[in-house]
């Protein structure tokens, strides 16, 4: 059908999608309803996007697995049963599949073939996009569904040429099932992959060192296996678990939010509410009170209870104290763990502390700090992501005048609504940077983006129009409003992946939307009734 289509070497389509993740594939979904013309470049060999590429060991989810799936389908939420309240990898990329396989979607997508450019023609008010087994396309509209995790950062350590031992990157994992019985392993970094990886890894290896530059704090994930009776409450419940995880500042319906300050109750109850948080396990920790968030005294109580804990789990009181975070809590994103902390008492795991002995150099067979040398059978890097905008610019992306996206944005990402970006007409972002998507569950956020953009698409077929671009005041208005919002928070107050500090040279910015999805929701909402305010369409 493709190959029939193809004219020049090149595919005429209503709408190109880049990414077969989660977004791309709903996106594809909602465009056939539509009647058009879609098509999905997925660099993969598979669907999934994040879970089909880290297959870490211990990767899980951090939303609840009942809220972490789609919801724009009942026949596709009453039939898959999820087993436990945080998913492992293999069981949310069985579900992406199940939904491929569903909906019919793999027809429509092509698997290996990564974009490496995407071209405005202002003459024809079209995107040319060509990949990189040779393909090129020609689409009214291109929508990225590239992902905000996606871009692994750059492994940059001096040497790594000459190190002769196995390594591997958490978030590009290899599909193999890869055997640490015996083996000596380095990892580097402490932020939620290797968290989640560090509990499983060190139960095989013969010897664990960690090396770590910032602690993280973690809360206990409390994961287990949902009961027969839970999912079938679920399963009869789902409307309203959707509708109020629409209606939530994060987009999750299960998230308890305090109504008091910290600071109002009693050291009694304020230990109580800390202490329920704790037990209830999982990322929602902060929501115990209202001002964890913005006081910086607030955070510090928040702070102290897990340190406390800490210190109660971990036996060496050296260890303990260098696992101790910080930074304020409400800065990095919470991470959900299964034993980290108790993982530290094992005799065969080992921590170094890197701000103090700095890694120098990989070596033949292992590393060197400053102050030791550490031989290794496998390295692994859990070193994080260029993360909202690093999909992006890793394409050519040329809008009007030859502007390259990746120039628009040296100065930290720029978009209204996360959603368009003046200078790229008909290109949208799914949960681009200036929308909330990471600060919450990202299904919710995706299909949101999905629906709106879908209904921007109708609006402009109805009314025979070809081109929507967003306007640059209604740009540098909106950016000014995400940064207005974010720096009323404490959530700038440390070198997080939120504002690009872990990637060197980034422009720090504070890129999501932290005024809450619900909000969010409602601005987009009455954007789209007033005719499409900021957006030129002609
Ligand atoms: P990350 O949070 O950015 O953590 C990267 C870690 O590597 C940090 O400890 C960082 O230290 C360290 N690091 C980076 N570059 C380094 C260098 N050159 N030398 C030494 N250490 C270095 O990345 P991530 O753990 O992959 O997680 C990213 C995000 O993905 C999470 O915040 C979360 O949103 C998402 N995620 C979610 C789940 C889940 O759903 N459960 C699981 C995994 C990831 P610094 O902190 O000092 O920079």
């Amino acid at each position: 059908y493709l190959n029939m289509r193809k004219k020049n070497n090149e595919i005429k389509l209503d709408v190109l999608i880049v990414g077969a993740g989660f977004g791309g594939m709903y996106m594809l979904h909602k465009l056939r309803e539509l009647g058009l013309e879609a098509l999905i470049v997925e660099a993969g060999d598979g669907v999934g996007g994040t879970w089909y590429w880290n297959r870490y060991p211990g990767a899980r989810c951090d939303v609840e697995s009942i809220e972490y799936s789609y919801s724009f389908s009942e026949e596709l939420q009453q039939e898959w049963s999820w087993s436990s309240r945080y998913s492992t990898q293999s069981e949310i990329l069985k579900y992406a599949n199940h939904v491929a396989d569903r909906f019919d979607l793999r027809k429509d997508i092509k698997f290996n073939q990564r974009v490496r450019s995407s071209v405005f023609k202002e003459d024809l008010n079209k995107w040319y996009i060509s990949t990189s087994s040779g393909d090129n396309y020609l689409a009214q509209y291109c929508i990225m569904a590239t992902g905000t995790l996606s871009s692994v950062k750059e492994i940059s350590f001096n040497g790594l040429d000459s190190y002769k031992g196995d390594w591997y990157v958490t978030g590009n994992w290899p599909h193999q099932k890869i055997d640490f019985a015996g083996k000596k392993v380095g990892i580097i970094g402490t932020g939620s992959s290797a968290v989640q990886a560090i509990p499983v890894i060190a139960k095989d290896a013969k010897h664990l060192t960690v090396f770590q530059r910032t602690a993280n704090y973690s809360i206990p994930a409390k994961n287990r296996k949902l009961t027969v009776q839970e999912v079938k409450k679920v399963k009869s419940n789902y409307s309203s678990i959707r509708d109020e995880a629409k209606n939530a500042r994060a987009g999750i319906a299960s998230t308890v939010y305090g109504t008091k300050n910290v600071f109002d109750v009693s050291d009694e109850e304020r230990n109580r509410e800390f202490q329920k948080k704790w037990d209830y396990g999982g990322t929602d920790f902060n929501s115990a009170f209202m001002d964890i968030g913005f006081d910086e005294r607030a955070n510090d109580e928040a702070a102290n209870f897990v340190r406390s804990k800490i210190k109660e789990i971990v036996k060496d009181g050296e260890t303990a104290e260098l696992l101790s975070p910080k930074t304020t809590i409400a800065c990095k994103r919470l991470c959900a763990d299964t034993d980290y902390f108790e993982t530290y008492n094992k005799s065969n795991v080992d921590l170094i502390d890197i701000n103090k002995t700095p890694i120098e150099s990989l070596t033949a067979n292992g590393l060197i700090t400053s102050k030791d040398q550490f031989s290794f059978d496998i390295i692994i890097f859990a070193t994080g992501f260029d993360a909202m905008t690093g999909a992006l610019t890793s394409i050519d992306i040329i809008g009007k005048n030859g502007v390259n996206l990746a120039d628009k944005w040296k100065e930290g990402p720029k978009s209204y609504l996360g959603l368009c970006i003046e200078g790229f007409p008909n290109m949208f972002t799914i949960t681009g940077p200036g929308s909330p998507s990471v600060l919450g569950n990202m299904m919710v956020a995706i299909e949101q983006h999905v629906e709106w953009i879908i209904d921007c698409i109708k609006h402009m077929n109805a009314n025979d129009k070809k081109e929507i671009e967003a306007e640059l005041t209604a740009e540098n208005e909106w950016m000014d409003l995400v940064e207005i919002i974010a720096s009323s928070t404490l959530r700038d107050t440390c070198n997080s992946w939120y504002v690009g500090a872990n990637v060197p040279g980034k422009k720090r910015v504070f890129m999501p939307y932290a005024g809450g999805y619900q909000t969010y929701r409602e601005k987009c909402d009455e954007i789209a009734k007033t005719n499409y305010e900021g957006f030129k369409i002609s």
